[in-house]
């Protein structure tokens, strides 16, 4: 008979993990995989910050698809989805389209900018390899430019949103702007970093004694906190906060949240932000042959609210989806997904970071060391040993 064709959009943490899953789980001609991205690697977005401000470099957040992948298994194909016809079972692609009888959604989030006038047009965000070039660039710009014109707007650097995205960013830029002053001739007091949060607190739904701690650590790196304020404008050279206060700034970060890809609202299927409301076995509701995960699902925990997008999320997805995938062609019953927590990691820059890992709170060197462990982990998952030698970060 016809031999099942699995389409998988997306190479991130959900996608990666299905296409080796897949892998695994199905024998030889058994369907004919097939994984589509924009780019020809995957980017460790948990990441992404260092490169963004410039603390590391970006080989290390990036990873050929092609090491990782079986492409005797797996066709891989370097493009962009443009639309999904449901109705069809088909993809279109900027350059062709691809048939499917199972699909997988992985296509990872977008920044969602809740229509903050200016904020799509003027602010950087820590999305891709391509997003962070620019912000680790325009950093660098900015000073340079401060040393030609004196404007002192320059100096100040907006991050709008502490979330952990906000916060792991903010840390970054504290430890490496102090360096890129020393190359650039300027006084380090002269620079500002300014988080806004417009919640009445940072890291809202975090332990509030990490969240203090973190906000210590941070406040003595020379970070500025605007707490309860929220966004209301970004403009070209700055932001509009509060009740009108303007903070000129040579460059705002958006961390203000993400939603789901365009890509998946278009096509129909009924979604929250972007994203759409998996069933237990992580299938759309009505269409039992497409899958969702990662950044591009919601899944609700056991008291009926949705888990935060999460790679861990995303990768626990990834194995079930490729699973039940199988199943399906097998005739066998697909598996329930389960979350299962592993805790979670922040850091704050060179040596400190906040976790709550089974419950227990971790702070300080132990908890960065941890951080390390949980990044070589995500390594050795997808690479295996060589990728850990390849890319893992020990120091
Ligand atoms: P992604 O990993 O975003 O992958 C989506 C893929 O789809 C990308 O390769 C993209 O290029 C591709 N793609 C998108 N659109 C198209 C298109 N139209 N056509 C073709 N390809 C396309 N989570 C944690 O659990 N722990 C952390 O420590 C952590 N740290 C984070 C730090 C930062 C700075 C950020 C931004 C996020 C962090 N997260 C963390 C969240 C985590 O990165 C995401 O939840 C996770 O990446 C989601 O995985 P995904 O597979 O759904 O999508
Ligand atoms: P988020 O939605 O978690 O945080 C966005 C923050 O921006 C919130 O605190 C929100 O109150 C604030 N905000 C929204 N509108 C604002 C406005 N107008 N002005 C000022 N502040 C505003 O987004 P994120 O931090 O990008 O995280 C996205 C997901 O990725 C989350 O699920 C998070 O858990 C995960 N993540 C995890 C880690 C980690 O585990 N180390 C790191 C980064 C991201």
């Amino acid at each position: 008979g016809n031999i099942p064709k699995i389409v998988i959009l997306g190479a991130g943490y959900g996608g990666i993990l299905t296409a080796q899953n897949l892998q695994k789980a199905l024998r030889h001609k058994e369907a004919e995989v097939t994984l589509v991205n924009r780019h020809d690697y995957h980017y460790i977005t948990t990441h992404l910050h260092m490169p963004a401000a410039g603390t590391d470099s970006i080989e290390h957040a990036r990873v050929s698809i092609s090491g990782l992948i079986d492409e005797s298994r797996v066709d891989f194909v370097k493009s962009t989805v443009q639309a999904i016809k449901l109705d069809e079972k088909k993809v279109i692609l900027d350059q062709g389209s691809l048939d499917f009888d199972y699909l997988v959604l992985g296509l990872g989030g977008e920044p969602e900018t809740f229509g903050i006038p200016g904020m799509l047009e003027n602010a950087l965000t820590i999305r891709s390899i391509n997003s962070v070039r620019l912000i680790r660039d325009h950093i660098s710009y900015q000073l340079a430019m401060y040393k030609n014109d004196g404007n002192p707007a320059r100096l100040t650097f907006v991050v709008g949103g502490a979330g952990f995205t906000g916060i792991e960013f903010v840390a970054e830029l504290a430890d490496r702007l102090p360096m890129l002053c020393r190359e650039y001739d300027i006084h380090p007091q002269d620079i500002k970093i300014i988080n806004v949060e417009a919640a009445p607190t940072a890291l809202p739904g975090f332990d509030p004694e990490l969240v203090e701690y973190a906000m210590d650590v941070l406040k003595r790196k020379g970070v500025t906190f605007r707490i309860g304020v929220p966004i209301k404008e970004c403009l070209a050279d700055g932001v509009i906060i509060g009740e009108g206060e303007k903070i000129p700034a040579g460059m705002v970060v958006w961390t203000g949240g993400i939603r789901g890809n365009h890509v998946i609202e278009e096509a129909g299927l009924e979604v929250m932000r972007g994203r759409v409301k998996a069933d237990e076995y992580l299938r759309a509701p009505g269409h039992d042959h497409v899958y969702v995960i990662g950044d591009n699902s919601l899944f609700m925990n056991p008291e009926g609210r949705p888990y935060p997008p999460t790679a861990q999320i995303a990768m626990q997805q990834g194995a079930v989806c490729a699973r039940n995938i199988a199943a399906a062609i097998h005739g066998k019953e697909p598996q329930k997904f389960k979350f299962s927590n592993k805790g979670t990691v922040a850091s704050l820059g060179r040596g400190e970071a906040v976790a709550v890992v089974g419950g227990r709170k971790i702070k300080g060197w132990v908890a960065a060391q941890l951080k390390k462990i949980v990044d070589i982990r995500y390594l050795f998952i997808i690479g295996g040993i060589p990728l850990v030698l390849k890319k893992g970060r020990f120091f």
